[in-house]
């Protein structure tokens, strides 16, 4: 407990001087329409590159940045940076790039999300509509009042919404409908065993089918191999997001990527379900 203890004191304390540090960045990871392989969005990764240690992942630090409240103002800056890039890769040519941002459920519980997402977008200029929030399912138990509101109101303005982690919470498909989600992301437990049990096929595939008869957009996470993208193909996912097809990468790598991959104008159409 003291070892712990300290390891949270230690960590806030270096946490608490990131931000005027600039030693947060964020890492993209691509999000591809399985059938056309066309790149839909990226993903925003949160990475600390902490001096004298090396780049950390979340599960490094997140827990003590949401306990202590430090995640507050560097969600705030998830979202400004996130909004900004996007917002220049629109500029580039990648029009319909959809952006995909983590909320943690702390940002929910202690208010003024609301204004963070607002600021962004209002700074960046990016159009609601290439802007999807990436919550759990925690946050939709929660159930409160002022959580719904604030739901309604990014649904509204065009703000994507999607369930990320699906599977490993408790909410039903009812929730999803009443929330406003547009996409569930099966979360990569389910698709890491897909060949490992017989549970988890079962499973993955009920959840696509809910996911069409919903008309949700679903994204499979952590694809690793061809033979697992193949069962999702047959089973008809519509969208991947793996190592399989590219890990998260600096800006700068992911527009690389981006250009040796395909030209802009294949990026699929926001609007287009996949
Ligand atoms: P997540 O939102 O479910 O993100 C997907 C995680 O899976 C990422 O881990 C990604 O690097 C990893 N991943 C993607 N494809 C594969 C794969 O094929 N195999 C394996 N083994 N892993 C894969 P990462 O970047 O370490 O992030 C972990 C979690 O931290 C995220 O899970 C998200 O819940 C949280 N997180 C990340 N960035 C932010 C942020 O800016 N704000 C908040 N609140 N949470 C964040
Ligand atoms: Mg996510
Ligand atoms: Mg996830
Ligand atoms: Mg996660």
């Amino acid at each position: 407990m003291k070892i712990a203890l300290m390891r949270f004191l230690e960590t806030r304390e270096a946490l608490a001087g990131v931000l005027q540090q600039t030693q947060l960045e964020l890492y993209y990871q691509p999000q591809l329409d399985l059938r056309t392989g066309a790149v839909v969005g990226v993903e925003a990764l949160l990475r600390w590159r902490r001096p004298g240690v090396g780049l950390l992942v979340p599960a490094d630090f997140l827990d003590v940045a949401e306990e202590s409240g430090l995640i507050l103002p560097i969600g705030a800056w998830v979202l400004q940076q996130a909004c900004r890039q996007a917002a220049a890769w629109r500029s580039a040519g990648w029009a319909n790039l959809i952006m995909a941002v983590n909320l943690s459920a702390v940002q929910f519980r202690q208010g003024r999300v609301n204004e963070a997402v607002s600021a962004a977008l209002a700074d960046s200029g990016l159009p609601p509509e290439n802007l999807e929030l990436e919550i759990t399912e925690s946050i939709l138990l929660q159930g409160e009042e002022a959580v719904l509101e604030t739901l309604a109101n990014w649904k509204q303005q065009g703000i994507r919404l999607a369930i990320d982690d699906f599977g490993t919470g408790y909410s039903s498909f009812g929730y999803l409908k009443r929330f406003g989600a547009d996409k569930i992301k099966i979360d990569r437990s389910f698709i890491r065993d897909i060949h490992a049990d017989v549970e988890s096929p079962a499973i993955v595939q009920a959840m696509i089918q809910f996911a069409r008869a919903l008309r949700l957009r679903i994204t499979a996470e952590g694809v690793e191999t061809p033979a697992v993208a193949e069962s999702l193909r047959r089973m008809g996912c519509g969208q991947v997001q793996g190592f399989l097809y590219a890990r998260p990468m600096p800006a700068p790598e992911l527009e690389r990527w981006l250009r040796a991959r395909d030209n802009p104008a294949q990026v699929l159409p926001s609007g287009e379900a996949t």
